[in-house]
């Protein structure tokens, strides 16, 4: 790519990608006092919005575009922050601390945040077809509310958080949704076989169908997926697709940087190696002090204190220690709820009735809680992490 124009002498403050890490990361830096410039590059032609919404109310029609936004164009405007819709980040040069934009510009940066967050992993020979859609954006998400009208029959691969989550939005709006998963049962790798039955269960009684240890053999139809073939004969008739298999860092752009396109490795105040660049959001993967080892969290609540902890370090203040990671998902009305990290656990106490949706399931390892899985339980997240944090603070204590 050459570089066309160099837009100005000191360009303060850069924030590549426009999403919840950025946006916290502006109004912490103006609420502390900032009074440089800060631009942000985002690579969608909307001002920073919601994700989360896109695959529960805006899929089953109850929200808006506008309604996601996080600020009105009024709060960028009186702010003062300086958002470059469209335009993405493209290489980094971390020695001249220059940022080249795939249109040919360079930003001159003292201080830059990439926060360009996740996108979804692709599904070699279904990606690209016609009906086959996947979920990351705005316009994913009304396409895809487009191809989910009253009675349209959908197959939704795989039964992470977001598939399950489209499965019960596509539900509520009318359609008819088969999921097809590869493992023996939803988010057996995070959870436990026992525990992934549990979100079969509820898919099923609100009448999904689960499909499980489903391999996909071949596709039928041309431009567009008519049907999918499991490699055990069954077929899937389908008018539309949507592959929801995970996620990966948006940092391809990075390669030749010196940071690592894997992920971004910071600091817990999301300081990288080179001077003066910080990362934060699904970009990043942050020291995490109680395994000590740098973790991807992909998480909203992650994404908007990491954000607001990079300003702070960005202008010297102290940033405090994070809590223990959480993050939530709604489906069919059940609001879920899962803090710490279950590695290394070797046991699980269910409290309550996973019958009712109603239950905590905390994993322990030596009989002391390490997280916890909560099933229509809203207001009982902040004494459980209150309870893994006193936990970790004694076994690091011993
Ligand atoms: C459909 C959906 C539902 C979710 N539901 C939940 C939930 O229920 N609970 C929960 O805890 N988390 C949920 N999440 C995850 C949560 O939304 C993310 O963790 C969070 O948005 C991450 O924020 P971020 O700022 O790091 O990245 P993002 O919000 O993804 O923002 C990154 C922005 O950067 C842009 N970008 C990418 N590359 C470039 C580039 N080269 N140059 C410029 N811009 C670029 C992207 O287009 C995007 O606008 C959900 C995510 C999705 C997609």
């Amino acid at each position: 790519m050459t570089s066309r124009t160099t837009t100005g002498s000191t360009d303060g403050i850069v924030v590549a990608g426009g999403g919840l890490a950025a946006q916290r990361a502006c109004e912490t830096l103006r609420r502390a006092g900032h009074d440089g410039p800060i631009r942000v590059v985002c690579g969608e032609q909307h001002a920073p919005y919601d994700r989360p919404p896109l695959s529960k109310e805006f899929l089953a029609g109850e929200l808006g575009p506008d309604e996601l936004r996080y600020r009105p164009d009024d709060w960028y405007r009186e702010q003062e922050v300086d958002l470059l819709l469209g335009e993405r980040a493209a290489r980094l040069d971390a020695h001249a601390r220059r940022l080249a934009l795939d249109g040919g510009a360079v930003l001159r940066y003292d201080r830059l945040l990439i926060a360009t967050g996740s996108e979804p992993r692709r599904l070699p020979g279904v990606a690209g077809r016609d009906n086959v859609h996947e979920l990351r954006t705005l316009a994913d998400a009304q396409g895809l509310r487009e191809a989910i009208a009253a009675g349209r029959r959908l197959a939704v691969v795989g039964a992470g958080f977001i598939g399950q989550e489209v499965a019960a939005g596509a539900t509520r709006a009318g359609a008819r949704v088969t999921i097809v998963e590869a493992a023996a049962a939803p988010l057996a790798a995070i959870l436990g076989e026992e525990l992934g039955g549990w979100f079969a269960r509820l898919h099923r009684e609100e009448g999904v169908e689960v499909l499980l240890s489903a391999r996909i053999a071949r596709l039928h139809g041309g431009r567009g997926v008519e049907a999918i073939e499991l490699e055990d004969g069954r077929r899937i008739d389908c008018d539309a697709v949507v592959v929801g298999i995970g996620t990966q860092p948006a940092t391809g752009w990075l390669a030749g940087s010196g940071l690592d396109p894997a992920g971004v490795l910071v600091d817990g105040a999301g300081r990288t190696v080179a001077p003066g660049v910080f990362a934060a959001g699904d970009a990043s993967r942050p020291f995490d002090a109680r395994l000590g080892v740098h973790l991807r969290t992909e998480h909203w609540e992650a994404a908007a204190r990491q954000g607001a902890a990079a300003a702070r370090a960005m202008l010297g203040l102290p940033v405090a220690a994070s809590p223990a990671p959480s993050f939530w998902s709604d489906q069919h009305g059940v609001r879920i709820q899962y803090v710490g990290h279950a590695h290394g656990a070797d046991g699980i106490e269910i409290d309550g009735d996973p019958g009712a949706r109603d239950f905590t399931a905390t994993f322990t390892a030596s009989g002391r809680p390490v997280a916890a899985l909560l099933v229509g339980r809203p207001h009982a997240l902040p004494a459980l992490r209150r309870r893994l944090e006193a936990h970790h603070d004694e076994r690091t204590a011993a």
